[in-house]
């Protein structure tokens, strides 16, 4: 069977990593692609586990060097993923499930279009902003950054082949459950 990649994007604290998170546990074949960022971490996360962190000179010599598949600059900070190791777990068949923001969904799909793009929807911009503070891991500039890039995101969101509304998780989880069984049925 073919294996395709599935692309999730979504609002800042929407909940697409608490998302995932479900779905892995559900289904532990499927890997999450490791990305690199300039952010710093937050408290508890891992170089290596949850993102790459990279200096600014470090991401600026990847993008020089053509090393990511796709990258985008959100809310101050840089983001990408390395084309290298999508390629490389394709390649060994595995299913994986890219989490990125919707400049970079774009740009995947250009690249190469078999990709499935999943948005994550939030039931309200209300409870968007309520988790996203909720979270606690932003300082305010920050937050107003993310909430800013809201309406852009939901323009973007148009271009996508799915989308799924947060609101009970595991309702969402179980949707995106559905699309996915669906997409590889179709391989
Ligand atoms: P994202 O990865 O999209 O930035 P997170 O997964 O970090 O978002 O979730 C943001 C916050 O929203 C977290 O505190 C999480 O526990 C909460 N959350 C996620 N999904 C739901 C849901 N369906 N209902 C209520 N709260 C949720
Ligand atoms: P956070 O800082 O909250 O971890 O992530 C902020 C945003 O960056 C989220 O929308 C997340 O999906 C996105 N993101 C994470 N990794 C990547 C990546 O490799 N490329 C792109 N374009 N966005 C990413």
């Amino acid at each position: 069977m073919n294996k395709k990649l599935f692309v999730i994007s979504g609002s800042s604290g929407v909940g697409k990593g608490t998302v995932i998170k479900k779905f892995l546990e559900k289904n532990p074949s499927f890997m999450l692609s490791i990305s690199c960022t300039t952010r710093t971490p937050r408290p508890g996360e891992t170089d290596g586990v949850n993102y790459f962190f990279l200096s600014k000179d470090e991401f600026q010599n990847c993008i020089d060097n053509d090393k990511f598949l796709e990258w985008a600059e959100f809310a101050g900070n840089f983001y990408g993923t390395k084309q290298k190791y999508i390629k490389q777990c394709l390649a060994e068949g595995k299913d994986i499930i890219l989490e990125i923001d919707t400049q970079g969904a774009l740009q995947v799909k250009k690249r190469m279009p078999e990709a499935v793009l999943i948005f994550i929807c939030p039931p309200s911009f209300e409870e968007l902003e309520h988790r996203l503070r909720g979270r606690n891991t932003e300082d305010e500039t920050t937050i107003q950054k993310r909430l800013d890039a809201v309406k852009i995101e939901l323009e973007r969101a148009e271009q996508f082949d799915y989308k799924v509304i947060n609101d009970n998780l595991e309702r969402a989880v179980s949707e995106l459950e559905q699309i996915i069984t669906g997409e590889q049925k179709k391989c």
